[in-house]
């Protein structure tokens, strides 16, 4: 009963299961989307207000992801 600790990961010198955590809501997803007006790319968030910033146009298109 005392070869229990063979079972252990060699380069494990902590805990388990922590260190990998938050990394999805660390800065928020970002969508980029395409002025209307100039098609600049245009990354908002989405609690940012939808408006170019290089010409101020409003009309913003979704940019197609490729999945
Ligand atoms: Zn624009």
């Amino acid at each position: 009963m005392s070869q229990r600790e063979a079972y252990q990961f060699p380069s494990s010198s902590g805990g388990a299961g922590t260190g990998y955590a938050g990394y999805d809501t660390a800065t928020g997803p970002k969508v980029t989307y395409i002025c209307g007006e100039c098609s600049a790319k245009v990354p908002l968030e989405k609690e940012d207000k939808v408006r170019c910033p290089s010409c101020g146009h409003r009309v913003l298109y979704k940019e197609r992801t490729k999945r």
